[in-house]
């Protein structure tokens, strides 16, 4: 059977859960904490928002994010898998992720996520040194961690882990021993993300009142660089700005998001992007409830976006990966030519060394990646040339 092209129709399916242990310091999402009581509702109302599909969607990846989704009741979990079997069955060879944390993992979590279908949990472990975790203001303890990521191996589930670089106090040194703790754990896939002081956040205010030190934006880089580098000596390449991997265990789900391709999202919060409308659910746990039970609508935030505004978008998010913008299926997916939208931007980047154009793509060189914040917003202040639109015989959904 010819499949429309996943630009077009999702094959990716996010399904969100609010629920944390705690509120970690330099966290800014909306999770609900010192909620349990709300999750049987919660999942009563995600059901019913997954019912609203009307006929079950195959797709090829899923991926229950959060909040901490394991946190959830072992009972209420298993309802929100069953849920997912029925709406959202998953093509044969399917990519199956849930998020979790060290402190709500164990045997039968994950026996009951091997028997539903799921096929990797991405555990934020963040550091694997005591200080850190009490610097990050994280709930769970070091020594929780090895029991958490030994469930994940028994009940033969793949392994992402989640690490923060930067946290205050840290040292190189520090950076070196999660990282070599992380391939010491055979991990097929890491995440690691610079601390970010998020405005209104408690560490936020304590860096405002000088009551932490934050590392210094060249032992970030060194960080991030080192990474790099020692990520690779153990197979694991960098294959987005923050993301690595071994060969054959990228993040398909993730994939979606940077070449900019449809997806469903379900629950509160979850944003989805189908038909080229992009929707937002309500932030608020229970006010989704509430709705959703109602029989009420759940976007409050709905955009179609213009060609023009699809072409931007897709260009900034698949510079993110390494591979960069392929120009022909860049040109198919959004009828422009890319390097006329950026003409005026590209010889500056160029000459900087932060971009490199080959004959078939054009993506951000090594230094550029640190810099891909400040590069993509560049490039999208860009004045387009008339001669970027292609009329291209393409279906609009
Ligand atoms: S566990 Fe994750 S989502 Fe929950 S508060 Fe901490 S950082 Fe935020």
């Amino acid at each position: 059977m010819n499949r429309l092209p996943a630009w077009i129709e999702p094959r990716a399916a996010y399904v969100h859960i609010p629920f944390c242990a705690h509120h970690c310091g330099y966290c800014d999402f909306a999770v609900s904490v010192g909620q349990d009581s709300l999750m049987p509702l919660y999942v009563d109302a995600l059901s019913a928002e997954l019912a609203r599909l009307e006929t079950p969607r195959r797709v090829d990846t899923i991926f229950i994010g959060g909040g901490t989704p394991t946190h959830l009741a072992l009972r209420e979990l298993g309802r929100v898998l069953q849920a997912i079997q029925q709406w959202l069955p998953l093509n044969s060879g399917g990519e199956f992720s849930i998020e979790s944390n060290p402190e709500s993992l164990n045997a039968a979590t994950c026996e009951l996520l091997a028997d539903a279908g799921v096929t990797r949990v991405s555990v934020g472990v963040q550091s694997f040194q005591p200080h850190l975790l009490k610097a990050l203001d994280r709930v769970h303890r070091y020594e929780q961690i090895p029991q958490a990521l030994d469930a994940v191996r028994a009940a033969g589930l793949e392994l992402s882990l989640d690490l923060i670089f930067g946290a205050p106090g840290a040292t190189l040194a520090d950076w070196e021993c999660d990282l070599n703790a992380a391939i010491a754990y055979k991990t097929e896939h890491l995440s690691t993300y610079g601390l970010t002081y998020e405005k209104g956040t408690p560490l936020w205010k304590d860096r405002e009142r000088g009551r932490l030190f934050p590392v210094t934006e060249d032992d970030e880089l060194a960080m991030y660089e080192f990474g790099i580098d020692r990520l690779a000596s153990a197979g694991l390449d960098q294959y987005e700005v923050s993301n690595f991997a071994k060969a054959g265990h990228r993040c398909r789900h993730n994939e979606h998001y940077w070449a900019n391709n449809a997806y469903f999202g379900f629950g509160v919060g979850a944003a989805r992007y189908v038909n080229f409308s992009r929707e937002l659910n309500v932030r608020n746990t229970s006010d989704y409830i509430r709705k959703i039970l109602a029989g009420d609508s759940v976007a409050f935030q709905s955009e179609r976006l213009s060609p023009l505004e699809r072409a931007y978008e897709t260009l900034a998010v698949q510079l993110r990966r390494t591979e960069g913008i392929h120009c022909e299926s860049f040109e198919q997916q959004t009828g422009f030519a890319f390097e006329p939208l950026v003409c005026d931007r590209l010889p500056a980047l160029h000459e900087q060394g932060l971009l490199t154009r080959t004959e078939s793509a054009l993506c951000l060189t090594r230094s550029g990646r640190r810099l891909a914040d400040a590069i993509i917003e560049d490039l999208l202040k860009a004045k387009p040339t008339p001669a970027s639109r292609r009329p291209l015989p393409r279906r609009e959904g």
